[in-house]
């Protein structure tokens, strides 16, 4: 870390704040005296005829004017250097998920003292959409040495996810800041307010998941119907899921060796309720009437599955072809297997993909590091969340008051970590959002602003993305 002490001044600052006003004082005493006795000697010799001594004079009056006028302005200006100097002092935190304009500079340079009032207007007009921080150096000489920083006034921009984008030396007017911002592809727009940010979570549980462990989904945590269960055999005990989708999700999601996993896996005759090995089962392939959603029953023989196809429509699939169907849609941030019906749509540079949860369709930025639109439905409502982002940001929420939730669940360790896809969603307001963990009591987690949720997503490593809802890696087994 350099030493706050390198830290020299902008060469156009004229920083005088390391000298005491007495020295300037006596500086200036001396300048006026000197100017005295020059004045009756110019009176008795002439300019042309003029000492060398009296020519140092000269320069040394001028001096002492120019620590004349300094000292004024120092006086002048103590009560807003005390002002500035606390607020330096307690530097906020970041803020997450919002571009960030960090000037570091002093309260007496002079190009620093042109920064203050451009900084006060940044911070008005893009209230909620561009976080404006001053850090004096003398007065937090740890903080500046923190940025690295030559001279000052320095300007470093951020943008949502941390990242450092740019910095400017010296004086950066605000036209100049704002196109910067522009150039770096971070949409600012004055005015509009931003929405507020939500504050409401639940960390306990409204009511105790009291189903036997039998009876939930090791994937989404829905109930099993014992109709369509699926056993998979694994080292620590059998792993019950809700049906062959959630099986495909697991497979998808796998990080262990595949290599005839599909051995391990028994599916549930939809007629007589017993189990069959998934390699041996035919597949009663249909869709929701009203949603679309493919629904899928499993038979051990033949002639059960075409009555049950007359009855109810659909197509007989053999287990390889259903898998095929089944691994074909993913999540473009996860892999993970995802019906289209389920999922939101992520737009990538006119391209389409899915996102399974509202907070991977946002990872599809991070992941790709294109720009997108994702289009979800609130929760509770069905009613359309637009959010558009430019390099890493948001640079359009469509409705203004859409918040997401952040689903979480306490780790035997007691740390709060994500509670997985099926547990995650976006609201077209807090109140929704309010509702809907009203009648979902066993969820838990916190709203957040969706600029948050996309900028826990811009700052993942490569490494990160890739083992991202991993089974084994952010998932429990
Ligand atoms: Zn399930
Ligand atoms: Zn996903």
């Amino acid at each position: 870390m350099p030493d706050a002490g390198l830290l020299a001044p902008c060469p156009c600052s004229g920083d005088w704040q390391g000298i005491p006003p007495l020295v300037l004082f006596g500086i200036a005493a001396v300048g006026v005296w000197l100017m005295h006795r020059m004045w009756r000697a110019w009176r008795k010799d002439g300019v042309s005829r003029m000492s060398k001594a009296w020519k140092i004079a000269i320069v040394a009056a001028l001096v002492a004017v120019v620590a004349i006028v300094i000292i004024n302005k120092q006086r002048g200006s103590s009560p807003a250097t005390d002002k500035a100097g606390q607020s330096a002092a307690q530097t906020p935190q970041p803020v997450a998920g919002l571009p960030r304009l960090v000037d570091l500079g002093s309260v007496s340079c002079i190009p620093c003292k042109m920064m203050a009032p451009i900084l006060e207007e940044l911070k008005k007009e893009y209230a909620g959409k561009l976080q404006v921080e001053f850090i004096d150096v003398n007065a937090n000489a740890e903080a500046g040495a923190q940025y690295g920083i030559k001279l000052i006034p320095t300007q470093v921009f951020f943008d949502a996810s941390g990242k450092e984008r740019f910095r400017h030396e010296g004086f950066f007017a605000k036209e100049d800041i704002l196109a910067k911002w522009k150039e770096l592809g971070v949409a600012l727009s004055a005015g509009a307010p931003a929405a507020t940010a939500p504050t409401f979570s639940r960390l306990e549980p409204a009511k105790a998941d009291d189903r036997p462990k039998d009876a939930v989904c090791s994937m989404c945590d829905g109930d099993i119907n014992s109709k369509t269960l699926v056993v998979v055999k694994s080292a620590k005990g059998d792993v019950r899921l809700c049906g062959p989708h959630c099986y495909f999700i697991l497979f998808s999601c796998l990080t262990e060796d595949k290599t005839d996993f599909e051995k391990k896996i028994s599916v549930t005759d939809w007629g007589d309720g017993k189990a069959v090995p998934l390699t041996e089962a035919l597949f009663l392939y249909g869709a929701d009437e009203k949603t679309g959603r493919p629904t899928i029953k499993a038979f051990a023989a033949r002639e059960a599955a075409e009555k049950e196809r007359q009855a109810s429509g659909g197509n007989i699939l053999a287990w390889n072809v259903l898998q095929e169907k089944e691994l074909a849609t993913r999540c473009g941030f996860c892999d993970r297997v995802v019906y289209p019906e389920d999922a939101a749509v992520v737009r990538v540079e006119g391209l389409y993909t899915w996102g399974c949860c509202s907070h991977c369709a946002l990872g599809v930025a991070a992941r790709t590091g294109k720009d997108i639109e994702v289009h979800e439905p609130d929760r509770l409502t069905g009613e359309m969340i637009v959010v558009r982002t430019a390099s890493g940001s948001v640079a359009s929420l469509e409705p203004k008051t859409a918040v997401a939730w952040f689903g979480l669940r306490q780790a035997p360790d007691g740390k709060f970590v994500s509670a997985g896809c099926f547990h995650q969603g976006f609201f077209v307001s807090e109140d929704n959002l309010k509702k809907w963990v009203e009648q979902n009591p066993t969820e838990t987690g916190k709203a957040i602003p969706i600029a948050q949720a996309l900028a826990d997503k811009m700052k993942l490593s490569p490494q990160q993305i890739q083992k991202a809802c991993k089974i084994g890696e952010c998932a429990p087994k």
